[in-house]
């Protein structure tokens, strides 16, 4: 019977984790806050960042949300965030991306302060990462480990496959999978659009990744029997329902269930993961920042 990982139930656990988490916060007289930031029009960014704030408010965090116009200087963007990296009460700074093009994305990261940085995207934090002493894990990459946990999938030896080499995803991820600690000591091969055959680096996967944006492209032929596959993927299609597209994965769910020993679904697997992870990591930098102890 192949395992059907509920990404909603272990977010949800998380979830309580921290909600007790903020309460030994606010015991100690801080309560975590998360300021997110958002310079653009785009509907799903604006959706992203309000599911953001609603999650904070379930828990306990203090979302402080900004918005700049997307047609403002650069500047504006760049003030703001000094303004939230001297707020005492902001623990954790996130830039909704994509910014627009008159502003440099990769400045707007270095901009934000390291121990604010619940991304995990500035270069000390990826770097940190890299030397295994990870300060944030990034939020997707560190729920496919939660996920991997929590169904007790044994990465140790494992023959792992990333099909994806983003920053947000892949990178970390494959990074996460060689340290030498929980959820890593996997032999790690990480694919791209450039990957000749892919196919033959899935099919003798014990664990597959899909982060790439395409959608339904690993089906079942490309899996080993019983291998675990998460899908990242969330693409858009376009479908005879009421909002006219569906959500689907990079995976071929139908086939590759068929074959799969364990599998994720799209939704429901790893993108409440991702959120969960992103006020995990707000309350683990209100922690650091302010030297309080806490069970996470
Ligand atoms: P990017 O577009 O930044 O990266 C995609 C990667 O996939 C690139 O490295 C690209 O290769 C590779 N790729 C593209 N096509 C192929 C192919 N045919 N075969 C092999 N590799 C390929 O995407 P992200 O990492 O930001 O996101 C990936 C997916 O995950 C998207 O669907 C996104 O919506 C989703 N996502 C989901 C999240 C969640 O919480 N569930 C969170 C973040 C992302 P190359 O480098 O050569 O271009």
């Amino acid at each position: 019977m192949t395992e059907i990982i509920d990404g909603n139930a272990v977010a949800s656990d998380i979830r309580a984790e921290i909600t007790d988490c903020v309460e030994t916060l606010q015991d100690s007289g801080v309560t975590p806050g998360l300021a997110t930031v958002l310079m653009s029009d785009d509907p799903a960014s604006e959706t992203y960042v309000s599911m953001k704030q609603q999650d904070c408010e379930e828990v306990g965090i203090n979302g402080i949300h900004v918005e700049i116009d997307p047609d403002a200087p650069a500047e504006e963007l760049f003030e703001t965030i000094d303004r939230l990296n001297d707020d005492p009460e902001v623990h954790g700074i996130l830039v909704q991306l994509p910014v627009p093009d008159h502003v440099d994305k990769r400045a707007v990261i270095r901009a934000i302060d390291p121990a604010k940085d619940v991304d995990g995207f500035h270069p000390e934090n990826v770097g940190r990462l890299v030397a295994g002493d990870a300060r944030f894990k990034p939020c997707t990459p560190h729920g496919v480990q939660k996920l991997l946990e929590a169904y007790e999938v044994d990465t140790e030896g494992a023959d792992a496959v990333v099909v994806g080499r983003s920053d947000i995803v892949g990178k970390p991820l494959a990074n996460l999978f060689i340290q030498k600690a929980p959820q890593g000591n996997a032999t790690t091969t990480i694919c791209h659009s450039r990957t000749d055959d892919l196919e033959a680096k899935t099919k003798t996967a014990d664990i597959v990744v899909a982060a790439a944006g395409v959608p339904e492209f690993i089906d079942g032929s490309m899996l080993k029997e019983g291998a675990t596959v998460i899908d990242v993927g969330v693409n858009r299609v376009d479908a005879d329902t009421e909002k006219g597209y569906e959500l689907v994965g990079d995976v071929d769910y139908e086939s590759a269930e068929a074959v799969a020993g364990a599998i994720t679904p799209v939704p429901g697997g790893v993108g409440p993961m991702t959120r969960a992870m992103l006020l995990y990591n707000t309350v683990a930098a209100a922690s650091e920042q302010h030297d309080i102890d806490i069970e996470l």
